[in-house]
């Protein structure tokens, strides 16, 4: 299963149709809406964790395009917060690519951006929101936000 993270800004003419709804019937894709924020000139911004299979979400984000939506990438923006991570290593085994490990003998669980492709699954398996997707080097910076919620 292929799994990655967007951010998805809606121009306010479309902020009210289901483009979500048609995406997951359209395409067969799961979603997890990790952030939501509406800004100060009325655009949609979405922060969505997309799942299914990579010709799918491929074809569900060409469609995206298709309806005005703007899709980003968002692999470099996953990063832990050491101060809520208690080591537990949950996300070790979930994690695709390596990024989380266990550092042995000491059992450190090492995280490693450079290897990290945002696809998001540690976000969602982290009891303590440790890993975190953040919006601060994203559409974020030139838009003044507001109204941030998850
Ligand atoms: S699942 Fe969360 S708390 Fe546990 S090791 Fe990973 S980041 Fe830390
Ligand atoms: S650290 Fe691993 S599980 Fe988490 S977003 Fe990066 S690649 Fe995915």
């Amino acid at each position: 299963m292929y799994t990655r993270i967007y951010v998805l800004k809606f121009p306010k003419q479309i902020t009210d149709q289901p483009i979500i709804c048609n995406l997951v019937k359209k395409y067969d894709l799961e979603f997890n809406i990790l952030k939501a924020a509406i800004l100060l000139q009325q655009e949609g911004l979405l922060v969505l964790q997309l799942k299914g299979y990579k010709t799918n979400v491929d074809q569900g984000l060409a469609y995206l395009r298709q309806q005005g939506v703007q899709v980003e990438s968002l692999a470099s923006t996953i990063r832990r917060d050491d101060e809520k991570c208690y080591q537990c290593g949950a996300c070790t085994g979930i994690c695709p690519t390596g990024a989380l490990s266990i550092h042995r003998p000491d059992m450190a669980v090492i995280f490693d951006p450079d290897r990290c492709t945002g696809c998001g699954l540690c976000v969602t398996v982290c009891p303590v929101r440790a890993m975190e997707v953040s919006l601060n080097q994203t559409v974020l910076n030139s838009q003044a936000g507001t109204a941030i919620a998850g």
